[in-house]
């Protein structure tokens, strides 16, 4: 027995869950009774699987044979002269499915399988981590339902195609406000009526414990990747990784492999929106204050009486009035910093990174590009790791203004 107590930080670095659910101060458990052995059972579950050499292996082997994984770390030499700076891409824009949400959604779909439920629910709101969840049902064996606002089917049409053509039940909610916030009420409800028989697998580090540690444990394969491949690369560690932040899943996965390298900063870019004084936005650990949404408590974007407030990002991934509590506690010990960039710096930024390296970013990553852009102009000749969260494909329609993203 040892009488030291860990730090923060040693204790993040560890691995396991946090101690009573919570990251400093955020985090926690805020879910109705009827919930409490089931998120017991998933944590005790999870925990034991992830040292389970067996399961572990099959994990391994989904990613690697159905996500494509290792994804490379592209240098980026274009950008790089003309930012001043060594840049480096991590592509999760080449896992299946076109982003990051995979490594959550085939983990998550192997626990369901183990924990013997019947099916997967799951919300989405543009679709991203409703097709990611559709695919990994379906190729873990395992029915699957997600609710998605009618309002934002009607924005993200192919997205639901996708999702109906890998074999998931979609149900649009016409209830609320007929977008995510809306689909969220909705999933949750299908789980609390069926706890012992549903998973519920949620897209974000976010939610409720253990939800925001589950999910970092299967993102952090793009910092181990991340850190191994820059050694490789560049022969020494990066200055700087930085990522965008919705509700932070692919940000919090790329810094863990960073986290115990002290030298290296952590920059983290949210959704500044349009960026003029009063305009909506999706900036929550910049400009929140702390409160509890989805079961949790963080930074969010409420008014003076706890109202969510409206946000907006162009990039719809972005556009969330909450972020994984973790984020809240780096932020508030200083180990990673974040900063915001507008819907016109994170076009630029794709407009810049798909002419000069042939890539074509999603408007989410773009914003984590922009702002590399921003911190090599302080700091020239820079190491930097950017993590290109997902492939630009799907937001051909937003950029081209065919469709509101608001
Ligand atoms: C969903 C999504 C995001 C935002 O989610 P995080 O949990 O913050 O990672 C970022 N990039 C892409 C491409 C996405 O699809």
């Amino acid at each position: 027995m040892t009488t030291t107590t860990a730090s923060p930080i040693e204790l993040l670095i560890e691995g396991g869950p946090p101690p009573n659910g919570r990251f400093g101060p955020y985090g926690g458990r805020f879910a109705p009774e009827t919930l409490t052995s089931i998120l017991d059972r998933l944590e005790e579950k999870t925990e034991h699987l992830f040292a389970d050499a067996e399961f572990m292996t099959a994990l391994e082997a989904e990613l690697a044979d159905f996500v494509g994984r290792p994804t490379p770390l592209t240098p980026a030499p274009a950008l790089g002269s003309r930012w001043g700076a060594e840049v480096y891409l991590k592509r999760e824009d080449l896992c299946h499915t076109g982003a990051h949400k995979i490594n959550n959604a085939i983990g998550q779909a192997l626990i369901a399988r183990e924990l013997g439920v019947e099916r997967i629910v799951a919300e989405t709101g543009a679709g991203q981590h409703g097709v990611a969840t559709a695919a990994a049902s379906a190729r873990v064996g395992l029915p699957c339902t997600i609710f998605m606002g009618a309002i934002d089917a009607r924005r993200q049409r192919p997205n639901l195609e996708r999702m109906r053509l890998l074999g998931a039940e979609v149900i649009l909610v016409e209830a609320g406000d007929q977008t995510l916030r809306a689909a969220i009420d909705e999933a949750f409800r299908a789980w609390v009526a069926d706890p012992a028989g549903t998973y519920y697998l949620l897209g974000s580090v976010v939610g409720p414990h253990p939800y925001p540690w589950l999910v970092r444990q299967l993102q952090a394969v793009i910092g181990r990747e991340a850190r191994r491949q820059t050694i490789s690369a560049a022969g020494d560690l990066p200055d700087v990784a930085v990522a965008c932040v919705g509700g932070g899943s692919n940000a919090i996965g790329l810094f863990h492999g960073f986290i115990a390298d002290s030298d290296v900063e952590l920059l983290g870019i949210e959704a500044g929106g349009g960026g003029r004084p009063g305009e909506s936005h999706s900036a929550t650990l910049g400009a929140g204050t702390t409160g509890v949404l989805h079961g949790a408590m963080s930074a969010l974007l409420q008014d003076e009486h706890g109202q969510i407030l409206e946000t907006h990002s162009i990039a719809p991934g972005l556009d969330y009035p909450g972020v994984g509590p973790e984020h809240a506690l780096l932020r508030d010990l200083g180990r990673a910093t974040y900063e915001s960039v507008t819907d016109d710096e994170a076009i630029d930024a794709l407009n810049e990174c798909g002419s000069q390296e042939g890539i074509l970013p999603a408007l989410e990553s773009s914003h984590a590009l922009a702002g590399a852009r921003r911190w090599a102009g302080s700091h020239p000749g820079g190491r930097i790791v950017v993590g290109l969260s997902g492939r630009g494909d799907k937001d051909l329609q937003i950029i081209n203004g065919e469709v509101p993203h608001d």
